[in-house]
């Protein structure tokens, strides 16, 4: 299951490579799809050396070979992300609501420990800050899981049309100060990305 499941992740981003690059054009320098791209080769290789279905050993797995192998802000921030989350699991983990704030809280951490940004400054965090809350136990009280998870992914969705609207205050787009207003974010896009189909897996798992 989770190794489908991450197959299924890359293919959604290879998928998205022009649009992503597109992205980039506007209001970085072009190379944000290119860079989930090769992200995805990276995570393709370390997948094909691993054996079984373990979450933690293909997120570390996975989070090592993209911060070996991927340039850009990406390739940093989604590298340390994926390792750190990975961290947090244990063989006691259950693919439920609980461990879902565990991986994000550790994911969000990481990229905020790296690179100082804050929920507002047009950044895959508007996608991942809002995910990440939409796991709080405090939120997920008395709901299912699949109801939890369609609550995340339109959270991820504002996030995203949220990034649209505002200035750019980390990474890039930075020096275009205002003129970023009105372009989507390229890593807010990624970050939307993997996270849709996770759930269109997740949720249909939950049916069978
Ligand atoms: P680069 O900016 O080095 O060309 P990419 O184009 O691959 O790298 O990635 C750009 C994306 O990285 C941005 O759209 C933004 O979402 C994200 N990003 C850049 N700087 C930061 C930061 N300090 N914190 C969080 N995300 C960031
Ligand atoms: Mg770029």
């Amino acid at each position: 299951m989770v190794r489908e499941a991450t197959k299924t992740v890359l293919k959604a981003i290879l998928g998205e490579k022009d649009f992503l690059n597109d992205l980039d054009d506007k209001i970085g320098d072009g190379d944000h799809g290119s860079n989930m791209a090769g992200g995805v080769l990276a995570a393709k290789e370390a997948l094909a050396e691993l054996e079984g279905d373990d979450l933690k050993e293909i997120l570390q797995a996975i989070g090592a070979a993209i911060t070996a192998n991927v340039g850009g802000s990406a390739g940093y921030l989604y590298g340390a992300a994926i390792s750190e989350a990975a961290n947090v699991i244990d063989e006691k983990s259950a693919l439920d609501a609980a461990t879902l704030e565990k991986v994000f809280s550790a994911a969000v951490e990481a990229i905020q420990k790296r690179g100082g940004a804050e929920r507002g400054d047009k950044t895959m965090l508007d996608v991942l800050i809002p995910i990440r809350d939409a796991f709080s136990a405090e939120n997920c009280a008395g709901k299912t899981l699949e109801d939890i998870l369609t609550e995340a992914r339109d959270a991820a969705r504002d996030g995203y049309e949220f990034a649209k609207t505002i200035a750019a205050k980390k990474g890039r787009a930075t020096s275009l100060k205002k003129k970023s207003v009105g372009f989507e974010d390229p890593g807010a896009a990624s970050s939307l990305i993997i996270f849709r189909t996770l759930c269109a897996i997740w949720k249909d798992s939950l049916r069978e």
